[in-house]
C-alpha cells in the first residue's frame, strides 16, 4: 500500500504542476494574442497608413486598409502583398538603408504607379514583433506632394535638359549592369530614345566584345576608384568611332557605391587630326631629310668641282663660292664670304662687273663672256664666265650666279687651229674672207704679166683701190660688220672688171689690187670710174666716214710697158704713190700716172 502510494502522490504532483504551467502558458499565449491583435486592432483604427516588414523573411507581416489603399496592397489570407513587386523592393532598399540607425524619421518616398506618382513621408522604427525583428513603418501621404513632385519632376527635366544639351555620350548604371539612365546623345548613337533605355541591360545594346571591354573596368570603379580608358567602338551605322570613356562610381547619399556613371568623348576626329598631323610631320621630317641629302650632294658638288662657282647678292656681297672661285679673286672662300665687290676688284673691274650685273637682274637674262684673269703668281687663265640671276622662293633672296671654266687650253688650241689656218691662206690662192684672189696669187700673175708684157711690149695696168675711212667703220659698226662691208667692195670691185684676164686681188687689209693686162692708162681710168660709180650706186652707209655718208674707195692708176732691168714692184710703187694723192686730194676718188713711161712716173712727185 506504501509503496504504492508513492508513484500515485508523485504522478498526481507532477499533472498538477504540468496543467499549471500549461495554463500560464496558455495564459501568456493569450495575453500576447490580445497585444499582438490589440496593435494590429490600433493600426487597422489608425488613420495613418501603417505596416511592418519583415526584412530578413522578405514578408509585410501586417498592413492596415489606408497603407493598402495608399499602396496597393493586397491580402492572400495569410500575408500582405504589393501589386507591384517592385515597390517592395524599393521600399526593403530604404529600409536596409536604415537598418543601422533603427529609425527613419521623415523619408520622402516616391512611389509611381501608372496612374499617379504618390509622394509618402516614411517614420519607422525597427521593433521585436512576435520574437522577430520588424520595421514598424508609419506612412503619411506628403499633404505638399504634389507641388513637391512637380518640384521634382521639374528637377528632373532639368536634370534631363541638361543632360540631353551635353553632346558627350552619358549613362549610369547599377551594380548589375541594368541602365539607370543615360542622355540623348548616348541613346541617339544607339538609334534610340533616353526612355527606351532606362531599365534596360547594357548587353542589349552593346556587341559582346564592346560589353566586356566595358565591363573590364567595372570593377575598380565599383570598388570606388574612377578610370579612364579609350577604345574603338562601332556605330549603328557601322561608322567606327574612338570614344574616350570617363567611368566615375555612382554614389548614394550614403556614399555608398550604387552603381557606374560613364562620360564618353568622340574623339575620332582628333585623332584623325593627330595622325594627319603625325603623317604630316613624318611628311616634313623625311622632306628635311631629302633636302639635307640635297643639300649634301650639292655642297660636294660646289666644292669638288674644279670649275670655279660663286654667288653674290643683288647687293653685291659675296654670299658663296667655292675654292677655284675664291682664288679668282686672290681669296680662300672663307675670307671672301661677307665681302664686298668693292672690297674686292679694280675700280674698273668694279664698274663693268656693277654694270652687268644690273643688266642681269633687270632682264632675268644670262651673260657670258671670256675673260683673262693674272693670278697673284704670274699665271694667266681664260675664264669663260656665265653670269645669271638666281633667285630664292624660299627667302626671297636675289643675286647673281658665276659660273665659270677654266677655256685657257681651248684657247690654246684656238690659237693654234688659227694659226693653221693663217698657213693655210698663205698656201692657197683665194682670199678666204672675200673670195677674191689673195696676196699670194696676186704677187704671182703680176710677176708673170710682168715677164709677158715686157716681152710683147705691151702696156699693163694696176690699180690699187683702199676703202676710206675704214677705221672709223670698223670702230663703229663692229669688226663683223666691217668683214661683210670687205666682202660687199670685193664684188662691187669684181662687177667693175669685164674681161676673164683682168685679176681682182685682195692686197691686204682694206686693200685691193685691179690688173689690167694689155690695158692703157685710158682703160685704167675708165675701171676706176667705173668701180667709184658701183661704190656710190650701192649706198653702203657709212656715217663715221670724214668724206661721204657712205662707203667709198680711193684708187691709184698706174700703166706702164715694163721695161728691161726695171722691177716689177715698180707698177706697185706708183699705183701706191697715185693712191696716196688721191688720199691727200679728198678721198672718194682716184689719180693716174697718165699713159707716161715708167722713167716718167719715177720722176713725178
Ligand atoms: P684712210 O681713209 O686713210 O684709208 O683711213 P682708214 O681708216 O681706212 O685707214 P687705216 O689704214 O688707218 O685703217 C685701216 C683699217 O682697216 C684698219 C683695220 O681696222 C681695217 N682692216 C684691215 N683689215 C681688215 C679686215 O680684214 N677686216 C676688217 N673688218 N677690217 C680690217
Ligand atoms: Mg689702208
Ligand atoms: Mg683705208
Amino acid at each position: 500500500m506504501h509503496e504504492s502510494f508513492y508513484p500515485t502522490v508523485w504522478m498526481q504532483a507532477t499533472i498538477a504542476l504540468l496543467s499549471i504551467l500549461l495554463v500560464v502558458v496558455i495564459i501568456m499565449c493569450a495575453v500576447a494574442r490580445s497585444k499582438v491583435r490589440a496593435q494590429r486592432a490600433a493600426m487597422v483604427k489608425s488613420p495613418a497608413a501603417q505596416l511592418m516588414i519583415d526584412i530578413e523573411a522578405k514578408l509585410v507581416i501586417f498592413a492596415n486598409p489606408r497603407v493598402c489603399e495608399l499602396l496597393q496592397l493586397a491580402n492572400n489570407g495569410k500575408h500582405w502583398q504589393f501589386s507591384d513587386s517592385a515597390h517592395f523592393e524599393q521600399l526593403l532598399e530604404l529600409l536596409k538603408s536604415h537598418q543601422s540607425s533603427a529609425k527613419i524619421e521623415g523619408v520622402h518616398w516616391l512611389v509611381s504607379f501608372p496612374q499617379q506618382t504618390r509622394v509618402l513621408l516614411l517614420y519607422a522604427s525597427l521593433t521585436a514583433h512576435n520574437g522577430r525583428e520588424v520595421w514598424f513603418i508609419n506612412a503619411y501621404e506628403n499633404a505638399q506632394g504634389y507641388s513637391y513632385l512637380n518640384r521634382i519632376e521639374q528637377e528632373q527635366k532639368l536634370f534631363a535638359n541638361v543632360l540631353n544639351s551635353i553632346p558627350e555620350f552619358i549613362y549610369f548604371k547599377d551594380a548589375n549592369e541594368r541602365l539607370l539612365g543615360c542622355n540623348q546623345a548616348w541613346a541617339g548613337f544607339h538609334g534610340l530614345k533616353p526612355g527606351e533605355l532606362t531599365g534596360k541591360k547594357l548587353g542589349d545594346f552593346l556587341t559582346r566584345n564592346e560589353l566586356e571591354r566595358s565591363q573590364t573596368y567595372d570593377d575598380q570603379v565599383l570598388a570606388g576608384e574612377p578610370c579612364q580608358h579609350t577604345e574603338w567602338f562601332s556605330a549603328p551605322d557601322s561608322r567606327q568611332i574612338l570614344l574616350q570613356n570617363n567611368v566615375y562610381p555612382l554614389k548614394n547619399q550614403q556614399d555608398e557605391v550604387t552603381g557606374v556613371l560613364n562620360v564618353s568623348y568622340d574623339v575620332t576626329k582628333w585623332h584623325e587630326l593627330n595622325r594627319k598631323l603625325e603623317h604630316e610631320n613624318q611628311n616634313r621630317i623625311s622632306s628635311e631629310k631629302e633636302l639635307g641629302r640635297q643639300n649634301n650632294l650639292i655642297r660636294t658638288v660646289f666644292n669638288s668641282t674644279p670649275d670655279p662657282l660663286g654667288f653674290i647678292d643683288d647687293k653685291g656681297n659675296f654670299v658663296g663660292g667655292n675654292e677655284p672661285f675664291a682664288k679668282m679673286f686672290g681669296y680662300t672662300s672663307d675670307e671672301l664670304l661677307g665681302k664686298h665687290l668693292t672690297e674686292v676688284l679694280s675700280e674698273e673691274q668694279l664698274e663693268q662687273h656693277q654694270l652687268q650685273n644690273r643688266q642681269i637682274l633687270e632682264d632675268g637674262k644670262p651673260l657670258r663672256y671670256e675673260e683673262l684673269v693674272y693670278l697673284d703668281d704670274g699665271h694667266q687663265i681664260w675664264y669663260e664666265v656665265i653670269k645669271g640671276p638666281y633667285f630664292d622662293d624660299v627667302s626671297g633672296e636675289r643675286g647673281i650666279i658665276f659660273i665659270t671654266r677654266d677655256v685657257t687650253e681651248r684657247k690654246a688650241t684656238e690659237q693654234q687651229l688659227a694659226d693653221a689656218i693663217m698657213q693655210l691662206q698663205e698656201l692657197s690662192f683665194i682670199d678666204s674672207l672675200t673670195q677674191v684672189a689673195n696676196r699670194r696669187s696676186f704677187d704671182e700673175k703680176l710677176l708673170q704679166l710682168w715677164l709677158t708684157h715686157r716681152r710683147e711690149g705691151v702696156e699693163l695696168s694696176l690699180l690699187l683701190l683702199d676703202i676710206d675711212c675704214f677705221k672709223q667703220y670698223n670702230d663703229n659698226y663692229g669688226h663683223q660688220q666691217g668683214d661683210e662691208a670687205l666682202r660687199q667692195v670685193a664684188k662691187l670691185i669684181s662687177r667693175s672688171v669685164k674681161r676673164g684676164s683682168d685679176l681682182v686681188a685682195r692686197y691686204g687689209g682694206e686693200e685691193f689690187a685691179i690688173l689690167l693686162p694689155n690695158t692703157g692708162s685710158e682703160g685704167a681710168k675708165q675701171i676706176a670710174e667705173t668701180v667709184l660709180n658701183n661704190m656710190n650706186q650701192a649706198t653702203i652707209p657709212h656715217e663715221f666716214s670724214d668724206v661721204s655718208n657712205f662707203v667709198s674707195v680711193s684708187i691709184g692708176v698706174a700703166s706702164v710697158i715694163p721695161q728691161q732691168g726695171v722691177d716689177y714692184g715698180e707698177l706697185v710703187r706708183v699705183a701706191d704713190l697715185q693712191l696716196y694723192r688721191a688720199k691727200h686730194q679728198g678721198k672718194a676718188r682716184y689719180c693716174s700716172a697718165g699713159d707716161s713711161a715708167i722713167e716718167d712716173v719715177k720722176a713725178a712727185p
